[in-house]
């Protein structure tokens, strides 16, 4: 399905419009590790967390040049070039030395125009940022992800992130600094919270300063601690139509020039557990789409809304 690229600034459309042809994201697996994960912050990780249900976990112990191989036959008819995006973990957690041979290697690929470094707030050292704007400054595109789900600390505490809002702030005016593009995970859904928590989230987010969004709504997947609470009924999840409402209303809060890296998320059966809706893909973002189309898109309820070039 192709997004309407007169509702919301799309990262296709976006990317569209910077190389006059398609990219899209090839997701690589670093073998890293997650300082909430090894023992060093903690070891069940965040709450909501399995990362198997959105990687392919097997990749792990293959070189990045095997995995970039396997990857670009799969997508090769959909793209002509690619991002390599390292998705999986905590993609800056490791020694300096060694994230820079793995970056190079897939810099170094066949179509590869640039990286997208999916991380945590509290794992991104100056070392790290600077060598990322270098990138960069060799007319590399580069993203940094940062996860931070949610702006509100009490949820961030009872998700166990392991760090707090304070923590992202610092990363964001650090990656700014060094004149990175920085793209920031939301969840929709958490438990405790409600629209008003969304876009408190979103105004706070914007605050601070961003160039990239990615909206999910919050699904359960096997493995991770919120399945135990679900499965004891403890944990309610989003129903479709919550959470199309508030992620429309999130991006009309959004102003045009922010991309919207995804506006919503699936999870592979089977271990999605709930709620039913995530396991198909384009559900989501039909259904913000319908609402932005009736009721305006991205930035309209902004002084500045998106208008496609
Ligand atoms: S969401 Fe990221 S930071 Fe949290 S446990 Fe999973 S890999 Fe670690």
């Amino acid at each position: 399905m192709q997004h309407t690229p007169q509702l919301f600034h799309s990262f296709g459309y976006y990317l569209k419009q910077q190389f006059g042809r398609k990219i899209r994201k090839l997701s690589l697996h670093g073998d890293f590790s997650c300082p909430n994960r090894d023992g060093t912050l903690g070891r069940g990780g965040c709450t909501f967390c399995n990362v198997a249900s959105f990687v392919d976990e097997t990749a792990r112990a293959a070189p990045i040049s095997q995995q970039l191989q396997l990857r670009e036959q799969e997508l090769k008819r959909k793209a002509d070039a690619y991002l390599a995006y390292f998705q999986a973990y905590t993609s800056t957690y490791g020694e300096q030395v060694q994230l820079q041979k793995l970056y190079d290697q897939a810099l170094a690929a066949k179509d590869i125009v640039g990286l997208c470094v999916g991380t945590r707030p509290d794992c991104v050292p100056d070392g790290v940022l600077r060598m990322l704007a270098e990138y960069q400054a060799q007319g590399q595109e580069i993203w940094l992800e940062l996860g931070l789900q949610t702006a509100n600390d009490q949820t961030l505490k009872r998700i166990n992130r392991g760090h707090d809002f304070a923590a992202y702030q610092d990363a964001v005016t650090r990656a700014k600094h060094y004149g990175l593009k920085v793209c920031t995970h939301l969840i929709v859904g958490l438990p405790g919270e409600d629209q008003q928590d969304a876009l408190q989230t979103l105004d706070k987010v914007l605050t601070v300063g961003v160039d990239g969004l990615k909206l999910h709504p919050l699904h359960i997947v096997e493995g991770s601690v919120m399945a135990k609470a679900w499965r004891a009924d403890r944990l309610a999840t989003i129903s479709l139509e919550s959470y199309a409402e508030t992620a429309a209303k999130m991006i009309q809060a959004t102003p045009a020039q922010v991309v919207f890296h995804r506006v919503s998320a699936h999870a592979r059966p089977p271990t999605l557990l709930a709620p039913d809706w995530c396991a198909d893909r384009w559900l989501g973002p039909q259904a913000i789409e319908a609402i932005l189309a009736a009721e305006g898109g991205q930035g309209s309820a902004t002084a500045a809304p998106f208008r496609a070039a």
